[in-house]
């Protein structure tokens, strides 16, 4: 998948320049995020799912470092995030990781924790996983993610967790952040990824 370069106004799809009111069109919807769950064991019982494979999808996961991703990271969460969350039956909590605003004046992590909770059982919290340390792990080896933890505080509740995130590289974050959860009396249940970056 390519993008277009100079994405013009609301109606072309960032993807095929086709005439769309939406920033990706509905063909392109339908061809490229269209989901398949993938899965991963991060640790002994604690799993990771994903939608995508980051080879699949990767170009719109880059557009979260420009204000276009909002809308993007809408479209991809409401074709993934938002059916899971319809299916899914166990009331639980879904805490994004890192949701703190960015630059760009949106969370992208918690619009898909958000797109989880539209329908269904699961509740989206925010701000309940704080990393002490504001370290960028992108482009980063496994050795510098391990040696650089994220030392996050949890102030989330004491039931079912499901730890939300864009992206699975290594899992050191999520492993780091699901055993914060459990010291402070959570129950990570899983970890829900848009793509995981094992699968290109
Ligand atoms: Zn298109």
């Amino acid at each position: 998948m390519r993008l277009w370069p100079a994405w013009r106004s609301g109606v072309r799809c960032l993807v095929c320049e086709g005439f769309s009111w939406q920033i990706i069109c509905r063909r392109c919807q339908k061809e490229f995020l269209t989901p398949t769950l993938l899965k991963r064991e991060l640790e002994e019982g604690f799993w990771v799912y994903s939608f995508y494979s980051y080879g699949e999808i990767a170009p719109l996961l880059h557009t979260k470092h420009s204000f276009i991703g909002a809308e993007v990271y809408r479209i991809m969460a409401s074709r993934s995030f938002r059916l899971f969350g319809r299916e899914f039956s166990l009331e639980s909590y879904a805490i994004p990781i890192d949701d703190r605003i960015g630059r760009e004046g949106y969370s992208h992590t918690a619009i898909l924790a958000h797109a989880l909770g539209q329908e269904g059982g699961i509740k989206p919290l925010y701000n309940r996983l704080i990393p002490r340390n504001r370290v960028h792990y992108s482009g980063k080896s496994r050795e510098y993610r391990l040696s650089h933890p994220r030392n996050f505080i949890y102030r989330g509740p004491k039931g079912s967790i499901i730890l939300v995130d864009d992206i699975v590289t290594t899992g050191t974050t999520l492993r780091e952040a699901s055993k914060v959860c459990r010291e402070g009396g959570g129950e990570p249940l899983f970890a829900l990824t848009l793509a995981d970056a094992a699968f290109r």
